[in-house]
């Protein structure tokens, strides 16, 4: 499970999010809709940790991110070994899929593994190759990103994730770069995904696939979450006028 509690995200003097209360137990796929500057990558970087939140606490299967924080809202940051460690449980997967061009497939799912967490290459590659297979692309291994569609560098980076073994995985807009008919591709992997039960937050513009796949479907607008709650409730009728603006756009 992740947790956000009361999460604030500011640049210099502007805030972007403004107490963000969100939880994911464990098994469950959120998906993240909301338009463009609402603060969903933002949400996802901190979640991630790749970027620190202004206050408010992130919780991991009930363990700190980051920053404690006591009742005072007095924050002290959590060792950096133990952080590591909690960092560790979350994948996540970007629109820009960022696999090494001079790799192989194969080589960009294995290098993490033989790197960060020193496995010899014999295991890293057969840990590596049972991933490929899982996106189904065993077949691609050997081959350079600028040799694969979109779609499968997209499941190389995905693979690449679940390779470190992660406990919850964050995707970000994962399709948006791809061509429509390489979309459906990389929404099927998700979709396996969830249905062995991995932890999902889905920040996608995809709406059936939020239908379908989402447990609960969170929509952020200009950096507070206007509602959240299952999609039969959140797309059924009547919507929130905000959100009747949003589908417009997007369907
Ligand atoms: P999109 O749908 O276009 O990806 P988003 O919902 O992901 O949008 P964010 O990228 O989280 O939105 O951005 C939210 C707001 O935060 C925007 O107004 C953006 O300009 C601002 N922002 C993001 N990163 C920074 C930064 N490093 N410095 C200053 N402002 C930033
Ligand atoms: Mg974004």
């Amino acid at each position: 499970a992740i947790a956000v509690r009361n999460l604030v995200k500011r640049y210099g003097d502007t805030a972007v999010l403004h107490g963000i209360d969100l939880e994911i137990p464990p098994g469950q796929v959120s998906c993240l809709i909301g338009p463009s500057g609402s603060g969903k990558s933002t949400l996802l970087r901190c979640m991630a940790f790749l970027e620190e939140a202004t206050s408010g606490t992130i919780t991991v299967d009930g363990e700190v991110l980051g920053f404690s924080e006591n009742s005072n809202g007095m924050r002290e940051r959590i060792p950096a070994a133990t952080n590591r460690a909690i960092r560790s449980k979350i994948g996540m997967v970007f629109q820009q899929f960022n696999l090494w061009p001079h790799m192989t497939a194969l080589g960009n799912v294995s290098e993490a593994l033989r790197t960060v967490h020193k496995m010899s290459r014999k295991d890293a590659e057969a840990r590596a190759m049972e991933q490929l297979v899982k996106v189904g692309l065993e077949a691609r291994a050997g081959h350079y990103p600028s040799q694969l569609s979109g779609g499968q560098q997209q499941r190389v980076a995905i693979a690449r994730a679940l390779a470190l073994k992660p406990k919850i995985m964050l995707f970000d807009e994962p399709t948006s770069s791809l061509d429509p008919e390489l979309t459906g591709e990389v929404l099927n992997v998700m979709r396996d995904l969830a249905a062995e039960g991995m932890t999902m937050v889905v920040v996608s513009h995809e709406i059936g696939f939020a239908a379908t796949v989402g447990s609960q479907i969170s929509f952020l607008d200009q950096g507070r979450l206007l509602f959240s709650g299952p999609p039969s409730e959140v797309f059924g009728k009547p919507r929130h006028p905000r959100l009747e603006q949003f589908l417009d756009t997007y369907l």
